[in-house]
């Protein structure tokens, strides 16, 4: 008989015993009958979690007074062991195995040989089918998977009777791999608690065995083709990095989608008998136990590909096809995931959406920067994640510590509650510095602004009591959106936002896209692949080359502005012209604007941003024609160093408070004395409370920061008076090899100033 043949004689006769009107304790006995004999073993065994213990619910061989006598805790054992781990185990020699126990009310003692697998409901274990054998010989491959077929029905059949319930599976996911702590790379700083959710979750089986086989078979067919084509579709967006995939993943899902040995053992596992779910999912626990044996990161990474193209596979077969934002999130919620796209992550509910923790990600992946935004914390790198985290895990989340830590001990827990709570009552401090004003010891008033994307994040300003949002980054609408957003659409925003902030102000940057926040609908000759897209076709150089981008924006501002004043900013300026042609630009429809008789912005504002080195080398040119300027630390101290802001290998490398920081800083700040321009800086720099010390020291006033260091930085200006820290700053910008750091931080604690 052949192994699928074999298969399918099991299936029948399990069929006829589930359809069957026994109840469940009857079925169990049948099934061990049936196991037993086509497996040709002595014994065939259920155990079930009763409780939290593995308890005997059905034998053939054994005694049949051990019957719901005989009970193991969770890793005890090898029905315990096989439970906790999640694995099979096929052994020659039971007693060979270390983790053999010898129960003497079962009448086991003559059984050799021993085979046991999982039965697994919703990703835990809930019990354990197992065979024995007087001869010591191992189990066949075919017999093996028929253990895991029946086990794959027997969880069907558990689950429809009730005959575990989800605490006790609950309860042996705590005994089963307990608490575990992840390490990985803080992409968003911040504390958060909540429960494990992936965003693509896994699909659940409802039935095992077909009705009728040759339809199972025709599902499957169909769900490759789909699988494929998604695949094909995804490759060829790749090279604009929407998708957030990885280029040598995607060969990995393209090859995994076309090998044919996988489809032919989905094929024969539906032979068996099984639907295209369960044929999928029985495939894909063989392919887990084979690369279990193998201990290769390498091929545990390509593992994870084939799983996600597996659970991708059963999601097109089975039509679910939602991620779990569009189911909704229940509760406090940490969001699983290996990586996402910031249109997916802006579908989640603000309100419960704790934390992301991602398995990869990198510092300015767009994700990142809307969820910092959102100011949700955001832990990514972190290896193994998807390994280690179950669906519903309790997870503290410490992107502060760089490091998660999974089903925590009460004791952690507690640890970590107290820190909580204190990062709380902190901030609740900070709260009541919303209506403070932010004067120094000396007296002087320091503008403190937010930094924006979203409509959303406007609410922050009223929050934080931030003086105006200082960066509004309109990319991010370009960035969510699929098409170009229209001109309404800009509109719309840019009005809202106004409306929002009231009589604050709000400093538009026109868009910075392109290199390497590329869009595909603006994708033309110049924005094929870059090899430095930071220092690329993008921001400004951009804009005025694509016709209608920023014609377009000008328009969708100036209407939205109507009435009332408008700011506008100008990113990655290189040198003055491109300044010139921005404004131009705006002028040109203005004048457009006016002549068919609408209402202009009673004022406007011009800026540009410093973030290319060179420009610092103008500013006697460039500034007079400007009514502020604004430093980006980040872009700046990139080029600075010549050294990737979003390379994690590199980010920690220079600091920016070294010297050549501070100098240069120090030089651009010095040479706008005399010129009638607000100058301010808004980089993330400004946000951390060393950094902003420096700059007030050097002479800077206004700050634009992320919302969530608004409080914190607010708190540090009424500690601080400025000629000390300014004649502090001189004497070590004149210093060689000054440590900046160790400097600004013993001046702080001498006075008393909280700096983390
Ligand atoms: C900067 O470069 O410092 C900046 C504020 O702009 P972005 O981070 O959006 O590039
Ligand atoms: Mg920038």
């Amino acid at each position: 008989m052949t192994a699928a043949a074999s298969a399918r004689q099991i299936l029948t006769r399990l069929h006829e015993v589930m359809a069957s009107r026994m109840h469940a304790q009857g079925k169990l006995d049948q099934v061990v009958d049936i196991i037993g004999q086509n497996l040709d073993s002595e014994v065939c065994s259920i155990y079930l979690l009763r409780d939290g213990m593995l308890e005997l619910f059905a034998t053939r061989g054994l005694n049949q007074s051990a019957v719901h006598v005989t009970r193991m805790a969770i890793g005890e054992g090898l029905t315990g062991t096989i439970a906790e781990n999640i694995e099979t185990l096929n052994l020659a020699e039971a007693k060979a195995h270390p983790d053999f126990q010898y129960r003497p009310e079962t009448g086991e003692e003559k059984f050799h040989s021993f085979a046991g697998v999982p039965i697994v409901y919703r990703e835990r274990a809930v019990g354990v089918l197992s065979v024995q054998h007087v001869d010591p010989r191992r189990y066949e491959d075919i017999e093996i998977e028929a253990l895991q077929t029946t086990a794959m029905v027997l969880s069907e059949m558990i689950a429809n009777a009730e005959l575990v319930d989800e605490e006790d599976a609950r309860g042996l996911s705590e005994g089963q791999t307990g608490m575990q702590t992840l390490q990985g790379l803080a992409l968003v700083k911040g504390l958060a608690i909540g429960q494990a959710v992936f965003h693509q979750p896994r699909v659940t089986i409802n039935q095992v065995m077909a009705d009728d086989v040759e339809a199972e078979r025709q599902r499957v067919y169909r769900a490759f083709d789909r699988m494929r084509e998604q695949i094909d579709n995804m490759a060829s967006q790749a090279e604009f990095g929407v998708g957030g995939e990885h280029e040598e993943v995607l060969q990995t899902y393209k090859m995994f989608a076309y090998d044919e040995g996988w489809s032919r053992r989905i094929n024969e596992a539906i032979d068996s008998g099984l639907t295209a779910e369960a044929a999928i999912e029985r495939v894909q626990q063989r392919t887990r136990m084979r690369m279990r044996e193998i201990d290769d990161p390498l091929l545990a990474d390509r593992m994870h590909d084939l799983e996600d193209l597996s659970n991708r596979l059963l999601r097109i077969v089975s039509g679910q096809l939602g991620t779990a934002a569009s189911m909704g999130l229940r509760g406090d919620t940490i969001l699983i995931a290996r990586n996402l796209g910031p249109a997916e992550l802006l579908e989640y509910d603000r309100r419960r959406l704790k934390g992301v923790i991602l398995e990869e990600g990198s510092l300015t992946a767009h994700v990142v920067i809307v969820a910092r935004a959102m100011g949700v914390p955001v832990l990514g790198r972190a290896r193994g994640l998807r390994g280690i985290v179950r669906e519903g895990d309790e997870i503290l989340l410490d992107a502060d510590h760089s490091i998660a830590t999974v089903r925590p001990s009460q004791q952690i827990l507690d640890g970590f509650a107290e820190r909580f709570a204190k990062s709380r009552q902190k901030q609740a401090a900070y709260a009541e510095l919303r209506d403070v004003e932010p004067f120094t010891r000396c007296g002087t008033r320091i503008q403190v602004m937010m930094n924006a994307g979203l409509r959303d994040d406007i609410s922050a300003l009223a929050m934080t009591g931030a003086d105006g949002v200082g960066l509004f980054r309109t990319e991010f609408q370009f960035l969510v959106s699929a098409t170009l957003p229209q001109r309404e659409r800009q509109t719309r925003l840019y009005r809202e936002v106004m409306d929002a902030a009231g009589s604050k102000p709000v400093v538009f940057r026109t868009v910075d896209i392109g290199g390497d926040k590329a869009v595909p609908y603006l994708r033309d000759e110049g924005s094929e692949f870059e090899e430095n897209p930071a220092m690329g076709w993008r921001a400004l150089r951009m804009a005025l080359e694509r016709d209608g981008l920023l014609k377009v924006q000008a328009r969708a501002l100036l209407e939205a502005a109507s009435g009332r004043a408008l700011h506008v900013m100008f990113p990655m300026v290189s040198e003055p012209w491109e300044f010139d042609a921005a404004k131009a630009v705006f002028d040109e429809q203005l004048a457009f604007m006016k002549k068919r008789k609408k209402i202009p912005p009673d004022a406007i504002h011009f800026g540009a941003m410093l973030e290319v080195p060179a420009l610092a080398e103008v500013l006697d040119d460039l500034l007079p024609r400007l009514d502020f300027l604004s430093v980006g630390t980040n872009d700046l101290t990139q080029f600075l160093f010549a050294a990737d802001r979003a390379n994690p290998k590199l980010a920690e490398r220079y600091d920016w408070l070294s010297p050549a920081i501070m100098r240069f800083l120090a030089r651009v700040i010095y040479s706008t004395a005399g010129h009638e321009v607000s100058l301010s800086v808004c980089g993330e720099m400004g946000g951390r409370r060393l950094e902003a010390l420096a700059l007030l020291g050097m002479g800077i006033r206004k700050l634009s920061i992320t919302p969530a260091s608004v409080g914190p930085i607010k708190e540090l200006v009424r500690k601080v008076d400025l000629e000390e820290i300014s004649d502090a700053m001189k004497q070590w910008l004149a210093e060689p090899g000054v440590d900046f750091r160790a400097r600004l931080q013993s001046w702080a604690d001498e006075r008393g100033i909280e700096t983390d």
